[in-house]
């Protein structure tokens, strides 16, 4: 990167092959990616990358002459202001031949600005992404730079604060398909409170389409919260079968406990929304029952019970806030809960002394959903154990990781507990199913 630094208003001229007064004016009126650091005496900078993007998509756009311009430099230094000449005809030669000129460039013209565009909507595909410091970078397949965008607060995104599970950072996700797809990208600021984290929404050529902001007050019996919220999670596809895509994210109000799923459509507009008392780390969307319309599945902690939760929402139907039995949990002046189910996976030997359990990680896989419940909410290195669900909610199978076995006979060996962990002690773990909101309870639960 170094070498291909600019640092002058002359070597970034001198790189563009126009003159200075040029190459600022291109600034000022055509977006040229200059960059200014902060404070007095800041040089300017600009990266020989950015400036061959820009000039690639400059020459696509038909009324920003860039690279086709033949540049008179005397004459953009003598009118400030004045648009980059473009073909500046020489008044020696006469008339009838320029326009034949002009003629017989249209063509040529033509087919460069497609070779072009083409050339660029090929290259122009988001493929991997990158921080560095404030910058959300990202590039295609080939590993150049396609566009940054700065944000105010460092970004700190690879995991969630307290070792919990961090959201799908960045996706690239063709929302409103036309075969390109659009860049999804959940700022998590070092700063915790910075009050204008989003999920943004790019263009492949990093324009911005939308951001997504909650901005909800919330209260309980006792508590007034501040409209201030996190992304935790966001899961984008269809909710039928060859329909519109639309993203749902889950939010966290900073510093507590009330969460929203929201379902944004494509263009980021709120279609329907569904609070909980307690965050919710993981989002899939999966058809398990193969009914060609998929379930919304939330996983994270129940601040009421203090335990692992997983909730099942009709993506088209969810609204209102989960009923909680505890009050001081209840969240207030929302509808009630249209839920398809909620489950509640117990305590077992080695979280009997933790705060909370979570659900960590959500697969819809071959018709079957699984879950994996951190036994300690803050990882890292929590015993876990698996459960395998059917479409219907019943547990198929039940398995412990082998952290859970090494933390059971710690426990042993410090008489904490005075059994041995049996296969018997496994397979009675057994999530509690419960539905709400006037729902069917799904076929073969129990209550
Ligand atoms: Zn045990």
């Amino acid at each position: 990167m170094a070498s291909s630094e600019l640092c002058s208003w002359k070597e970034i001229a001198s790189y563009l092959g126009v003159s200075v007064k040029t190459a600022q004016l291109w600034e000022r009126d055509r977006g040229l990616p200059v960059h200014r650091p902060a404070g007095p005496g800041g040089q300017v900078r600009a990266f020989a990358a950015e400036l061959d993007a820009w000039r690639t998509r400059a020459s696509a756009r038909p009324e920003t002459p860039a690279v086709l311009a033949v540049e008179s430099t005397a004459a953009a230094e003598t009118e400030p202001g004045a648009e980059p000449a473009v073909l500046t005809p020489s008044a020696r030669v006469p008339r009838s031949l320029m326009r034949f000129v002009w003629l017989a460039a249209i063509p040529l013209v033509i087919g460069v600005i497609l070779l072009v565009s083409f050339v660029h909507r090929r290259s122009a595909i988001p493929a991997d992404y990158r921080f560095e410091s404030h910058a959300f970078v990202v590039f295609d397949a080939r590993g150049q730079e396609l566009w940054h965008r700065e944000f105010r607060s460092r970004l700190e995104p690879q995991q969630g604060p307290g070792g919990t599970p961090a959201a799908r950072t960045a996706q690239f996700r063709d929302l409103d398909g036309d075969g390109v797809p659009e860049v999804l990208f959940v700022q998590q600021p070092v700063d915790a409170f910075d009050p204008d984290r989003a999920l943004w929404c790019f263009t492949a050529r990093g324009e911005l389409r939308w951001r997504f902001q909650t901005r909800r007050r919330l209260r309980t019996q006792d508590k007034e919260f501040t409209p201030l919220f996190r992304v935790l999670q966001v899961a984008v596809g269809p909710i039928v079968r060859g329909g519109p895509t639309k993203v749902i994210v889950a939010s966290i109000q900073v510093p507590w406990w009330a969460t929203q799923i929201a379902v944004l459509d494509q263009n980021g507009h709120l279609e329907r929304e569904y609070w909980h008392s307690g965050a919710l780390y993981t989002l899939e969307l999966g058809d398990a029952n193969n009914d060609g319309k998929a379930e919304l599945y939330a996983g994270g902690i129940n601040n009421a019970r203090k335990q692992a939760t997983l909730i099942v929402l009709d993506p088209e139907r969810m609204q209102g806030a989960s009923k909680e039995g505890d009050a001081a949990f209840q969240l207030l002046d929302q509808l009630p809960p249209v839920e398809t189910a909620r489950l509640f996976f117990p305590r077992t030997c080695t979280s009997t002394e933790q705060p909370y359990t979570a659900v960590r990680q959500l697969a819809v896989v071959d018709g079957h959903i699984i879950a994996e419940v951190w036994e300690h909410p803050y990882g890292p290195n929590a015993p876990s154990v698996f459960y395998t669900l059917s479409p219907s909610l019943q547990t198929v199978d039940v398995a412990v990781s082998d952290r859970f076995r090494v933390v059971h006979e710690q426990l042993q060996a410090a008489k904490a507990i005075t059994h041995a962990l049996t296969k018997a002690e496994i397979n009675g773990i057994r999530p509690t199913v419960v539905s709400h909101g006037g729902e069917a309870r799904p076929p073969g639960t129990k209550p």
